[in-house]
């Protein structure tokens, strides 16, 4: 299939919508641990749970042996680029790629061409999102067009679906609508305001972190005290108002710092990572070129430290990958006028596996709570995150934690190729897919 290729109908082994299915062989893993379980899936449930080779011949046989069935992953920061920005990704090309990473649940970002601002570009994406093999949900601007000087619609927003709102690739700068939006998120339980906390005048022209490898690239850097100060400023409004506030892409010690004490201040904040803050440094960008930059920037070895204790110790509730892609011509510029971003959707479980739980460094369950059920929690995606049992729904990935590949730009689904992991060799990848029921990716392909 050509990189972007439409979700096609091709059915590798005969599978068709609907059609009952039996996972056999494989270890359940959720938030409540590990047990051997095969699962009957019929009409988007798990109908029965049964020792291994109790269901055979019920349903169509997905082979998970030597395999962990866990809750379908949720990444609440993706820029699928639509509506305006299709030549970089759409809703298909980009849905394809969350499938392929076991994701079944996905949260667009709202600084599109038109942006997300209202309840008809709203109904407008969620409808191109239904024919995907993912769980396709959208934020909306807290805004108007982003700019920073009205508020949106909140209430009629998330009635036609949206539960989490950010102005995101930029920052809500001023601290009346910041503190407006987080109180509408005091009185409308379910929805939560989320920042790029990048304080703006901080930040102009700044292309990289600021320190060593900016001064000798001659670039102007973002400092890490950017991300401080909105962070500090918003966890004081949400203590005033009682509102709902998540930092999106957190990347610094400071900011870290400041997200733990405000949860032992009972302030209701959240905080998410994506696996490349967690992993890269500001001396990686050389290497990887304009794919190595992303707002907030790669920073240094000590953040990375504080981050990893904060997926630890519960400060950090969930990793997101901020899959940001821009088309090859976009990117092929040089670092100073490249645009920010990076892709992540389809690789998030592979690295952060490979990196984290094979070497011992985390548990399983740890792994499950940040990719699946922690930001499920946070954009209240209902049928997402749960555990493996009879009546919930049939949201899984089947993830084989063995399995080693190299991930190759050139063969993702995204249409564009800025992965910050290019040739990277990985232990772990999702074998099967089911969604909403459907068996979406079957033998780590498109159904
Ligand atoms: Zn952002």
């Amino acid at each position: 299939m050509s990189k972007g290729a439409s979700h096609q109908a091709f059915l590798p082994y005969g599978y068709s919508m609907g059609e009952r299915l039996v996972v056999s062989g494989g270890l359940a893993l959720d938030s409540r641990g590990e047990r051997p379980a095969d699962l009957l899936i019929d009409d988007g449930v798990i109908q029965e749970i049964g020792e291994p080779g109790s269901l055979s011949g019920r349903g169509l046989m997905v082979d998970a042996s030597d395999a962990l069935v866990m809750p379908g992953f949720v990444d609440i920061q993706v820029h699928f680029r639509t509506p305006g920005g299709e030549e970089s990704e759409d809703v298909v090309s980009g849905a394809a790629g969350a499938a392929l990473g076991g994701v079944t649940a996905c949260v667009m970002m709202p600084n599109t061409i038109p942006t997300i601002d209202h309840p008809a570009i709203v109904l407008e994406v969620l409808e191109l999102g239904k024919s995907t093999p993912c769980d396709v949900h959208t934020s909306a601007s807290i805004t108007v067009d982003r700019a920073g000087e009205q508020l949106v619609d909140i209430a009629a927003l998330h009635e036609a679906g949206v539960n989490v709102f950010t102005d995101d690739g930029t920052v809500v700068d001023d601290p009346e609508l910041m503190k407006q939006a987080l109180a509408a998120s005091h009185a409308l339980p379910g929805i939560v305001i989320s920042q790029h906390a990048e304080h703006s005048a901080m930040v102009e022209g700044g292309v990289i972190n600021q320190g060593p490898v900016a001064e000798r690239l001659g670039l102007k850097g973002r400092p890490s005290e950017a991300e401080a100060v909105i962070v500090e400023r918003d966890i004081e409004l949400a203590r005033q108002t009682g509102g709902r506030y998540h930092v999106l892409h957190m990347s610094t010690s400071s900011g870290t710092q400041l997200v733990r004490d405000a949860k032992s201040a009972g302030v209701r904040v959240t905080a998410e990572v994506t696996p490349q803050h967690l992993i890269l440094t500001e001396d990686d960008v050389e290497r990887l070129g304009t794919s190595g930059k992303m707002n907030p920037p790669l920073r240094t070895a000590s953040d990375v430290a504080s981050l990893r204790t904060g997926i630890f110790d519960g400060t950090i509730d969930a990793i997101a990958t901020d899959h940001a892609p821009h088309s090859p011509a976009s990117k092929a510029v040089p670092l100073s006028v490249a645009p920010p971003g990076m892709l992540g959707v389809e690789t998030m479980a592979s690295v952060i596996w490979n990196e984290f739980v094979a070497p011992g460094l985390m548990t399983p369950q740890r792994f499950v709570t940040l990719i699946s059920s922690g930001p499920a929690t946070i954009a209240g995606l209902k049928s997402h995150g749960r555990t493996i049992e009879v009546g919930e729904p049939a949201n899984i990935a089947v993830f084989d934690p063995h399995r080693r590949w190299v991930i190759d730009p050139n063969h993702l689904q995204s249409k564009s190729e800025n992965t910050p992991w290019p040739d990277k060799e990985v232990t772990g990848r999702v074998r099967h897919t089911i969604c909403m029921g459907e068996l979406v990716v079957h033998a780590e392909v498109l159904t």
